[in-house]
């Protein structure tokens, strides 16, 4: 998508701090830490949100879930535990939409989030 920004992020024309990319998907450092570890996991295919999704995303979704607790093993931070957060729409605070999952791991995370 050509407004996209994270479509930018994947073709490499904005730049942004990879941690890990293969055939499915990236994940790079989120420019505005909420917590010690932000990650966002951005499949390379342009899907809007959730809504987005069809049947033919669901091992993208997996990959996606797999990806982030593999990052999160080998950051130290799986057995303290970790958050994967999937923002839908303006009551959840998606700002970008291109689909992307928030690994947030290092502190204490708070329930009900905000
Ligand atoms: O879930 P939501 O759409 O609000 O999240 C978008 C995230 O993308 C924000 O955490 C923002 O800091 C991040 N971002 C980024 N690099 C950009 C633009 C946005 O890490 N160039």
């Amino acid at each position: 998508m050509d407004n996209c920004i994270f479509c930018k992020i994947i073709n490499g024309t904005i730049p942004a701090r990879k941690v890990y990319e293969d055939d499915d998907l990236v994940a790079i450092e989120d420019i505005n830490p909420v917590a010690p570890h932000h990650i966002l996991l951005i499949p390379r295919k342009h899907i809007v949100n959730a809504l987005d999704l069809t049947a033919g995303d669901d091992a993208l979704v997996g990959r996606v879930f797999r990806a982030a607790a593999a990052i999160a093993r080998e950051r130290g931070v799986d057995e303290r535990g970790f958050r994967i957060v999937q923002n839908t729409n303006a009551d959840a605070g998606q700002s970008v939409f291109h689909i992307h999952f928030h690994l947030l791991a290092g502190r204490h995370l708070g329930w009900p989030p905000g």
